[in-house]
């Protein structure tokens, strides 16, 4: 098949790509959609599983801090898409929204499934043909050099090439590859000159490594630990950490695994521990296991008589440290911090700040986003388009930038959807 009227080629049915195919249908052009998996939006279907996080209702200049080291790049598409536009564009699907405690925002029903039905239903009536099963593969050796270069498919039924007026990459990270977003775009747009920043976790978990007895270092909980405790929340605890010049504090609660700890608290810092990790080897953040309590009290409780009881009694009936806030405790200070014949100062303070060696972030098919992809300095600035590739726009995740959980994350793809089929309608128009 090779298509004979040049449509625009949107690749990768995500968020991101279906919002510039719906803004250039908008527009009147021809669009066609491809994607390598079965069906369109499998990640945001599975984002909205545990409750659909669209956006965040912080004042614009907060929301926009929460892109890090990638602000200046982001805040631009989001002023042309903030979290106010996409709440309205959900109420014009048919979708309301609603403002959580935390400032969060998700649809009534928290689902994603009703959302993107109505958004199909849109855009097949906007004249958007979708063709599954299409794995982008690169492009055509053989093709003219008008731009934009041809795109190879391979699809069940063989290869294919498509020729396009305008292409929009919009391929997605390669957390979750299960869903269709494997990375594996990476080496074929660096491999044409395009600067591609390598793909790491965001938003995931850490290995530990823990002293032994001996003095010697060993990764991972002890059979006692990773027995009795992985799955277990340690909730309500701090975490604070500083690296370069950044410093992360923040109270949650994050989860024991089998091998070291994942949860929201753990992912809101991902980005500067996997940063200390890259650089040092390792990330030592500390925790507060009482964060409500003060350190005075800590030691005031921990000081006072305890006569016949254990301490681990004393530890429970005095500060109700318990269950597995007490097991990591044990874990991670030597016996010794537990011999109070010296007093109990040095371990009220451990309470307070206990080291948690993190060596390593989980695989990148764990985590819930990627940080790295397309370098914004390989985007011109005025059409958003491929330097390297003239004709080629990418949007969403694929783009270097990263964001906590909190609805950062899908705005971003949105807004950058919404960027890149501007920047194609505005090539076109000059062209
Ligand atoms: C468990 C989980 C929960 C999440 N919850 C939230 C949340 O509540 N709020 C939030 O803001 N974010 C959440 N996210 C993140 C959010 O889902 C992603 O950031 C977002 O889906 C990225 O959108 P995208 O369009 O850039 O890429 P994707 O959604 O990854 O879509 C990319 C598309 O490209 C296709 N593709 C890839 N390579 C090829 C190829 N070679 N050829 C053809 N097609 C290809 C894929 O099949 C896929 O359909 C969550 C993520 C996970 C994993």
């Amino acid at each position: 098949m090779s298509t004979p009227a040049f449509p625009v080629a949107v690749v990768g049915a995500g968020p991101a790509g279906l919002m510039a195919a719906e803004r250039l249908a908008q527009a009147g052009l021809p669009v066609e959609v491809f994607d390598a998996m079965p069906s369109v939006g499998r990640k945001f279907l599975l984002a909205g599983k545990g409750g659909m996080n669209l956006t965040h209702s912080e004042p614009f200049d907060r929301f926009s801090s929460r892109y890090g080291q990638r602000r200046p790049h982001v805040e631009p598409l989001l002023r042309r898409f903030d979290a106010d536009a996409l709440r309205r564009w959900a109420a014009e699907l048919g979708i309301d929204t609603f403002v959580g405690s935390s400032g969060r925002v998700f649809p009534t029903d928290m689902k994603a499934a009703p959302l993107l039905r109505a958004w199909l239903h849109r855009l097949r009536g906007l004249g958007v043909a979708f063709h599954m099963r299409h794995r982008w593969v690169g492009f055509d050796a053989a093709a003219p050099d008008a731009p934009p270069p041809a795109l190879r498919f391979e699809t069940p039924q063989g290869g294919t090439t498509v020729r396009a007026r305008a292409v929009v990459l919009a391929l997605g990270g390669a957390s979750w590859p299960r869903l269709g977003s494997t990375g594996a775009w990476v080496p074929l747009l660096a491999g044409r000159g395009v600067d591609v920043a390598p793909l790491q976790p965001a938003n995931c978990g850490f290995d530990v490594a823990r002293a032994t007895e001996d003095g010697a270092t060993q990764e991972g909980w002890s059979d006692f630990l990773r027995g009795r405790f992985a799955g277990a929340p340690l909730k309500t605890v701090a975490l604070r950490f500083e690296h370069g010049g950044r410093r992360f504090e923040q109270r949650g609660e994050f989860v024991l695994t089998e091998a070291g700890v994942e949860g929201s608290l753990v992912y809101a810092a991902s980005s500067l521990l996997r940063e200390a990790i890259n650089e040092h080897g390792q990330a030592v953040p500390t925790l507060d296991l009482l964060p409500d309590r003060s350190a005075d009290f800590v030691a005031t409780e921990l000081a006072r008589p305890r006569g016949a009881r254990s301490l681990s009694t004393h530890l429970k009936t005095r500060l109700h440290l318990d269950g597995a806030k007490a097991a990591l405790l044990h874990e991670l200070l030597p016996k010794s911090a537990f011999d109070t014949g010296a007093g109990t100062a040095a371990l009220a303070a451990a309470i307070k700040a206990l080291p948690l060696r993190l060596v390593r972030p989980r695989p990148i098919a764990e985590a819930i986003s990627s940080a790295g992809g397309v370098r914004f300095e390989a985007l011109d600035d005025a059409t958003f388009g491929l330097r390297a590739l003239p004709g080629v726009w990418c949007a969403g995740e694929m783009l270097d930038w990263e964001a906590p959980t909190g609805g950062y994350l899908l705005t971003a793809c949105f807004a950058s959807g919404v960027a890149a089929a501007d920047g194609v309608l505005k090539a076109l128009r000059a062209g």
